[in-house]
């Protein structure tokens, strides 16, 4: 099931779909510019047509092909974040299926940094949509096992690059008039973007809205098996796991398992470790999962908004 990076190019070539390493969570891959390739990803994952798929590029130029006009603030933050986790919504040309874009006029486009990735594009010749290498809803996949756990049978194969570097999803940003709109909070900070827009994040010019118009960001996504729960319970129940972060709360002798997202309270760490230690609380066959909320700012807005969702 573990392919290197030529075999896992020749099966996209072919039209297949194979499973690589992002530096923000695993990618299930397929040519972006084949509407069969992409009807594959959405069954293979059962994700629902109206949640659009991202297209990952290698080289800045690519984006001319795929998109109509490129704002001048895309250009500016392209060029500081990629290749980096940040994914631009801009409207598209008629070469990209529709169906990628869930009916919309736009597409989402990212470069990644993972090395590995971008080979692959280079060696492909052709975009690639990769979203998350997990069934729809559940939790997104950080290592290559992950990956192999969720959709081992339903895939042509999987590159193992190791563990991912970020840990969680790009930050998805479009535009709306000439405003710049977070739709999906990452890695890239409204802070960052902010920085280099010459905004101020909190004020009028830019703006976030994690619910819609991005017809994906539902509110029940990347969810383990096991129940789960904001906060920390006075009472804890019997069998129940705690995904801490920096200083133990004082009843966590009572919980049947405990993992620390960061005892550092480092939210860069926290955010590395989100999705390996859900899917370990996730195996232990738990009654519930109770999860501490980090500090709103930084990558902190981005794990937040997981475990948010993550609680349904
Ligand atoms: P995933 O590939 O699983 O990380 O999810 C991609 C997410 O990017 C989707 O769920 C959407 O919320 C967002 N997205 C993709 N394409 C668009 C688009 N054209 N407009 C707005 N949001 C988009
Ligand atoms: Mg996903």
């Amino acid at each position: 099931m573990f392919i290197p990076i030529t075999k896992a190019t020749e099966i996209l070539k072919a039209g297949g779909i194979v499973a690589i390493p992002t530096e923000t969570v695993y990618g299930l891959a397929g040519n972006a510019l084949s509407e069969k390739a992409v009807a594959k990803i959405f069954a293979a994952k059962e994700r629902p047509f109206f949640d659009p798929l991202i297209v990952h590029i290698a080289e800045f130029a690519d984006i001319e092909n795929l998109a109509t006009e490129i704002p001048k603030n895309a250009r500016i933050l392209a060029e500081k974040f990629w290749p980096g986790p940040l994914t631009l919504v801009l409207n598209k040309k008629e070469i990209v299926p529709s169906l990628i874009s869930g009916g919309l006029s736009t597409v989402a486009i990212r470069m990644p940094k993972n090395k590995i990735a971008i080979d692959i594009i280079k060696q492909t010749g052709f975009p690639l949509a990769a979203p998350s290498a997990n069934m729809f809803q559940h939790l997104s996949p950080t290592t290559a096992e992950h990956v192999l756990q969720q959709l081992g049978n339903r895939i042509d194969g999987i590159v193992n690059g190791g563990p991912c570097e970020v840990g969680v999803e790009s930050t998805v940003l479009g535009f709306e008039e000439e405003t710049p709109v977070i739709y999906r909070p990452g890695a890239v900070t409204k802070e960052m973007i902010a920085e280099v827009l010459g905004m101020k994040s909190g004020e009028q010019g830019m703006g976030s809205n994690f619910q819609l118009p991005s017809p994906g960001m539902l509110k029940k996504h990347y969810c383990p098996n096991t129940p789960l729960c904001l906060g920390v319970p006075e009472v804890v129940p019997l069998n129940s796991g705690l995904l801490a972060f920096g200083e133990m709360p004082k009843n966590a002798g009572s919980f049947a398992e405990l993992l620390n997202l960061s005892e550092s309270g480092d939210l860069v760490e926290a955010a590395a470790n989100l999705y390996g230690m859900l899917h370990k609380l996730d195996s232990l066959g738990l009654s519930k999962i109770f999860a501490v909320k980090l500090p709103e700012e930084g990558l902190g807005v981005a794990v937040n908004d997981r475990l948010t969702k993550a609680s349904g």
